[in-house]
């Protein structure tokens, strides 16, 4: 029998707001010394009381609607109770059955085509204190105690680790793209719990689900699902019944190992938190916070598509940040005259490839490299002041300088050598050295002549036009 497995996925993000969630103690907790950022909001103490953070709600609700989910009218905060040390009012202020936002969409590209995954719901949640392990001694850092978080929920719509890898791609593009989440996978800015069972494919009824708690990395999400899927199938195929329970992921064993059965609902005792009031969402409020999105990553790969004529990949890499859309955006208009496509390629293509080398972002980079260079490149290619090769060297030394291509050209001399006498004079040479390889091509071998073109251009410092030094080879030796 074959077998399939359902999967849904439960993502917490960090809201990028200044404050934390109740209190004014910073958010930026990633540099600061343990301990640092606390007050007695975040520090639960007795009597202390909480004042919500506006725009961390408004940024949440950005993240709702660009999700395609509806924003809800009424929306109230519940107390989630369990003890933990790194939660020290003993509970979480949380969402349940109000939450800010509800019924969405997030579509996926996978190999068989666009996949709509559910969003159950997106609402706000409290972040908890850090706990760390140091032999004996357990050590409790409370700068992250409530800082603001969103947490999505999809529907069971996920069927391979693949797509739930998919999914978790998009979804951390989009809240970096809306400038909701940093996307910092390192320092924890989201993190991933997976709910995964399996049944006989073809069956419509769902499986006894397994959670798989604390995931750092996308990765991490697809190699535990890959290994979970496997045990359950095997445990399932040989007739057994699964308990449902939480599972964890270890990275290093490449295993998940079971923590604790599941806790239901009722365990939390959830119940409104009586020092937050109720909010109201008006419609006018979710137009206001439509109104702040920018255009979404999906509509811009599409019109990319339709407006420039690029390939479905090219607009996807385009639009893998919205500052490398905005910086390709920039080139094209200062590009005028030169196919947009062009203009694509030295972004994909030479820049990508310098990013990735020196590790920097789009953003840093973008104030010497100014999107019009590429344009002016262009421009120089096409009058052939310079050819190809050199075109990438020019590229290059603007990333590192921020000089334009122009100043660079007249200030290394490398505008390409057009002049037909002076090329003659670099093919005479060329021959001159090579009377084996000129042996060859008069005996018939005229790929030869490919390896003299390459004399020519390295003592023309490639400078020379290639088109001319084939031209002139031909003329010296057919002479
Ligand atoms: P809980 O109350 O245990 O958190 P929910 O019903 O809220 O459970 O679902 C949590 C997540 O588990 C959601 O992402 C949902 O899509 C997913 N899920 C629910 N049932 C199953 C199932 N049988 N198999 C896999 N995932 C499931
Ligand atoms: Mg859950
Ligand atoms: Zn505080």
């Amino acid at each position: 029998m074959e077998y399939e497995a359902v999967i849904g996925l439960e993502v917490h993000a960090q809201i990028l707001t200044d404050s934390k969630m109740f209190c004014g103690c910073s958010a930026d907790y990633a540099n600061a010394a343990p301990n640092t950022h606390v007050c007695p909001v975040c520090l639960g103490l007795p009597g202390a009381l909480p004042v919500m953070n506006q725009r961390a709600i408004e940024m949440i609700a950005m993240a709702g609607l660009a999700l395609n989910c509806t924003i809800n009218h009424d929306t109230f905060f519940d107390r989630k109770n369990y003890f933990y040390v790194d939660l020290p009012s003993s509970y979480q202020r949380s969402q349940y059955d109000h939450p800010i936002s509800s019924n969405g969409w997030l579509e996926i590209e996978t190999s068989a085509g666009t996949q709509r995954i559910g969003i159950t719901r997106a609402h706000m949640e409290e972040d908890t204190g850090k706990l760390t392990h140091a032999g004996d001694l357990s050590l409790v850092d409370y700068n992250r105690s409530g800082v603001p978080l969103m947490e999505v929920v999809s529907e069971p719509d996920i069927r391979t680790p693949e797509e739930a890898k998919l999914y978790c791609t998009k979804m951390r593009q989009l809240l970096v793209w809306i400038g909701v989440s940093s996307g910092n996978l390192e320092e924890g800015a989201m993190r991933f719990d997976v709910n995964v069972s399996v049944r006989p494919k073809g069956s419509t009824k769902f499986g006894t689900k397994i959670e798989i708690k604390n995931l750092n990395s996308i990765r991490s999400v697809e190699r535990a699902l890959i290994y979970e899927i496997e045990r359950q199938t095997k445990l399932v195929a040989g007739g057994r019944s699964l308990q449902q329970e939480t599972r964890g992921w270890d990275e290093d064993k490449g295993v998940t190992l079971s923590q604790r059965s599941k806790e239901l609902a009722h365990d939390y005792r959830y119940f409104p938190d009586p020092d937050l009031p109720p909010l109201t969402l008006t419609a006018e409020w979710t137009a206001e916070r439509r109104a702040e999105l920018p255009e979404l990553p999906d509509l811009r790969r599409q019109r990319f598509q339709a407006a420039y004529g690029l390939s479905v990949q090219d607009a996807a890499l385009l639009t893998s940040e919205r500052a490398v859309a905005d910086y390709f955006e920039a080139a094209v208009k200062a590009a005028e005259g030169h196919p947009a496509k062009s203009v694509g390629n030295w972004v994909t293509g030479e820049l990508f490839r310098l990013l990735n080398d020196s590790g920097e972002t789009i953003r840093a980079v973008a104030a010497r490299l100014q999107p019009s260079f590429i344009g002016e490149l262009l421009g120089l290619l096409k009058a052939g002041t310079i050819n190809g090769p050199t075109a990438k060297l020019v590229f290059e030394e603007s990333f590192r300088s921020g000089s334009t291509p122009t100043a660079i050209v007249d200030a290394k001399g490398l505008r390409q050598i057009s002049d037909t006498s002076a090329v003659r004079q670099f093919a005479q040479q060329a021959v001159d050295a090579n009377p084996k390889v000129v042996g060859d091509y008069r005996a018939g071998k005229i790929q030869a002549i490919k390896f003299l073109v390459g004399q020519v251009m390295k003592a023309s410092k490639g400078q020379a036009n290639p088109q001319l030094a084939e031209q002139a080879l031909h003329e010296v030796l057919d002479r």
